[in-house]
């Protein structure tokens, strides 16, 4: 499917008044996920080329088609199957007359990094961090609306989800069953390997999946997300089996007040390690600081963590169209967890919480 190329060509501008600033020719771009960013490509093995005037994807003949479909506003030099893609990447580089190239530090291995001096030793060779991840951090409206689809489509299959318990059932093949329902509901897949944590193994913030059953269990830990297109969701919920007990409760009520918290200060302006000490500080008042064991959210999108993270030490300022997770936790070893997961978008006076679920105990009662 062929979408409207002013989208990416406004990327690509915006990435490319970064070359003087960063005193280069240009910039190799390899990561795929930022590659598909830029371009509307969605295959892989692809170097993408942003000079000041210049645009070439180096690709190969697998995906000559795809690239027809999918981008045919972009110039393409495709490779041939005898030439590996960093040595034909390079070798566009020169024919380009390039002297300094910026490349993604953290998406190039040494031995890549060794093949480029190889092949072209009289290019200054420039590391580059979070490049174009820092463009990815606002999302324009197009990307807002996938966001959003994709925490509908994670929404709907929970409802169906929680409908469906039974005793027998293994954090495995509950994991495979929401796998199954993400994808019913419209979804390529889910975001990321489904956690799926039953009574004290969710005590484990990212637990995967064992055989232990449900049997008689307090409480089941559910993360899951959806991925529609290109753009993923991400929530967390905790299913309570009838019986709730008093400390089920008290942590609860803590994490969502901390949660509740968090988005009462989240605005654009503000830094993000402000909105992680807030939550923080609500689960210290509560005597469960101890026990909150990461940071507080990430931001979601093309990728399941994206930058910024809402983190201690974060000083990234929020701005509007940033979509970010908020999920405060409480861990007690040997008992379990219960961690609150929603999908937030930075509006232009505060923001907006993208997921509708119930958050309460009593909303999310489930019977097995
Ligand atoms: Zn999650
Ligand atoms: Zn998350």
């Amino acid at each position: 499917m062929t979408t409207d190329f002013a989208c990416y060509q406004r990327r690509l501008d915006r990435l490319a008044a970064q070359i003087t600033e960063s005193g280069v020719d240009g910039f190799l771009i390899s990561h795929p996920v930022n590659v598909s960013y830029l371009t509307g490509f969605s295959g892989d093995s692809s170097y993408l080329l942003v000079g000041r005037q210049r645009l070439l994807l180096v690709s190969d003949g697998r995906f000559t088609q795809q690239l027809q479909e999918e981008c045919p506003e972009v110039p393409v030099h495709i490779r041939p199957p005898s030439v590996r893609i960093t040595d034909a990447a390079v070798e566009r580089v020169n024919k380009l007359g390039w002297r300094s190239v910026g490349f993604e530090a953290a998406r190039v291995s040494v031995e890549e990094f060794e093949r480029f001096r190889e092949l072209a030793p009289s290019v200054a060779w420039k590391p580059c961090r979070n490049l174009v991840e820092t463009l990815r951090q606002c999302k324009d409206a197009d990307e807002i609306q996938e966001i959003r689809q994709a925490v509908v489509m994670a929404e709907r299959a929970f409802e169906r989800f929680r409908l469906t318990l039974g005793r027998e059932d293994s954090e495995k093949s509950l994991a495979d069953r929401m796998e199954a329902l993400v994808r019913a509901e419209g979804a390529v897949s889910s975001s990321f390997p489904i956690i799926m944590a039953i009574s004290e193994r969710s005590a484990l913030p990212h637990c995967p999946p064992s055989p232990r059953q449900l049997d008689d269990a307090e409480l089941l830990l559910v993360d899951w997300g959806a991925c529609g297109r290109h753009y993923r969701s991400d929530l967390t919920r905790v299913l309570a089996n009838r019986t709730i007990s008093p400390q089920l409760r008290e942590v609860w009520s803590a994490v969502l007040n901390a949660q509740q918290r968090a988005i009462e200060v989240l605005r654009p302006g503000i830094e993000a390690q402000a909105v992680d000490a807030a939550a923080r500080a609500v689960l210290s008042e509560a005597g469960f600081g101890n026990y909150f064991t990461h940071a507080l959210g990430h931001g979601i999108g093309r990728e399941v963590h994206e930058s910024p993270r809402l983190g201690a030490g974060i000083t990234t300022v929020l701005q509007p169209g940033m979509v970010m997770t908020i999920e405060p936790g409480v861990y007690l070893p040997g008992w379990g967890g219960v961690r609150i997961e929603d999908d937030v978008l930075i509006t232009e006076d505060g923001c907006e919480v993208l997921s509708r679920l119930g958050r309460t105990p009593d909303e999310l009662v489930a019977a097995w």
